[in-house]
């Protein structure tokens, strides 16, 4: 990992002078959010509750360039986080498994990838890539710190337990995939001048990027997924300026997911070099009322959970991501029993940084018999019924 800069939360730069945009080295930035003490993984659990009780906390200060519109947690600190035993894989979802089905069925017709080299940057469990190799009789290569073999892995796919770097350039691929990686990295401009450089053995390859989409999470839809773990947020505004800047032509960006995510596709090329954009007034006054928008929506939530539990009543939360973890650390659940679920059982029997709570399978709630089950994730609420349903269980549901 790169050292961070050496930046206080207040901007000040070691040296004593302003703060620069780390993307187009501007200097109009707007801070607009700060949230202090959090726990800096939801992506990587503990193996026991002690280390969980210790897990490590930041701050988060949200800047907001003007000239780009990128925006950083300027007190993260990249020591905090591991990609080591990283799984915030959703592939247990039968409505995640839906959309990579989808949306590798798009990429392998778009960009006829048969009988192709795949790279897949920050593989995870290799979901993803496997799809695409499987779809298009592709052979594959998954780079992660962080990967776990699959039960279904391919022949034709090959895992490296490895950071990327230029180690890999002998592997260039003749399309390069990375997801959810660059919002959790230190380093974004030189995270993208690293791909775009190793892609240079095969300039007629497609690059393809997918990064939470920032004006979904400020404008109040999903206030709980801001979390220590992003470094950094982006608008379709900004990814095509970083892209841009680093020797990439970008084909198009698109919101999937339900918008939460921007899909960019790109291809290499020489790069216009632009580091700007043009100014967004609308966003900007969105971010200026965002600690607002979130005060609020915790305080609705608080209400509802009080009208709900007052007295104390067995609570579940379903889904141990970042959600979860953001509602345990700002609102009183009121619960005389607490249970975390989570359908993935890599994350089964590990503990939630700092509250320690243990992560157990959906089917222990059969009898744990919750009066109330707190679905974190609404875009998995349909199927988190209908599963706890067929578990038997009686309970009300509160979507988050
Ligand atoms: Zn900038």
């Amino acid at each position: 990992m790169k050292k961070e800069p050496d930046i206080d939360p207040r901007g000040i730069q070691s040296d004593g002078s302003p703060e620069a945009c780390p993307v187009c080295s501007g200097g109009d930035i707007l801070e607009f959010f700060c949230l202090r003490g959090v726990p800096t993984q939801d992506g990587a659990m503990w193996p026991t509750r002690n280390e969980a009780l210790h897990a490590p906390v930041g701050d988060i200060v949200l800047v907001y360039c003007r000239s780009c519109q990128y925006i950083w947690n300027r007190a993260h600190d990249a020591g905090h986080i591991t990609f080591d035993r990283y799984d915030f894989s959703m592939q247990s979802s039968p409505a995640f498994q839906h959309f990579v089905h989808n949306l590798s069925r798009r990429l392998v017709s778009t960009y006829h990838l048969q009988g192709k080299m795949i790279v897949d940057i920050g593989c995870g469990d290799g979901h993803f890539l496997g799809t695409l190799c499987r779809m298009g009789g592709n052979t594959g290569l998954g780079i992660d710190p962080g990967h776990t073999p699959q039960r279904d892995g391919s022949s034709d796919v090959h895992y490296v337990k490895e950071y990327y770097s230029d180690r890999h350039a002998a592997h260039p691929g003749d399309f390069v995939s990375c997801r959810h990686v660059l919002n959790a990295i230190s380093d974004p401009v030189g995270f993208t001048t690293l791909i775009r450089r190793t892609m240079n053995g095969n300039t007629r390859s497609t690059f393809y990027m997918e990064v939470p989409n920032a004006a979904c999470n400020f404008d109040g839809t999903l206030v709980w997924n801001v979390a220590y773990e992003h470094r950094s947020w982006f608008t379709a505004a900004s990814i095509r300026a970083l892209l841009s800047r680093t020797g990439f032509r970008v084909i198009g960006v698109r919101p999937t997911w339900g918008g939460e995510y921007l899909s960019v596709e790109a291809v290499p090329s020489a790069g216009d070099g632009k580091r700007h954009t043009r100014p967004d007034r609308k966003f900007e006054r969105t971010l200026a009322a965002f600690a607002g928008t979130y005060e609020r929506k915790v305080r609705s939530v608080q209400k509802k959970l009080d009208s709900i539990s007052r007295g104390g009543i067995r609570t579940a939360i379903w889904g141990a991501g970042a959600r979860a973890l953001t509602l345990l650390s700002v609102c009183d659940l009121h619960a005389s029993a607490l249970r975390i679920v989570d359908i993935n059982p890599r994350r089964q029997g590990m503990h939630l940084p700092r509250s320690g709570y243990r992560v157990w399978a959906p089917e222990s709630l059969r009898e744990f018999r919750p009066d109330l089950v707190i679905i974190s994730n609404p875009r998995f609420a349909p199927e988190i019924r209908s599963q706890a349903r067929a578990l038997g269980i009686k309970g009300r549901f509160f979507v988050l």
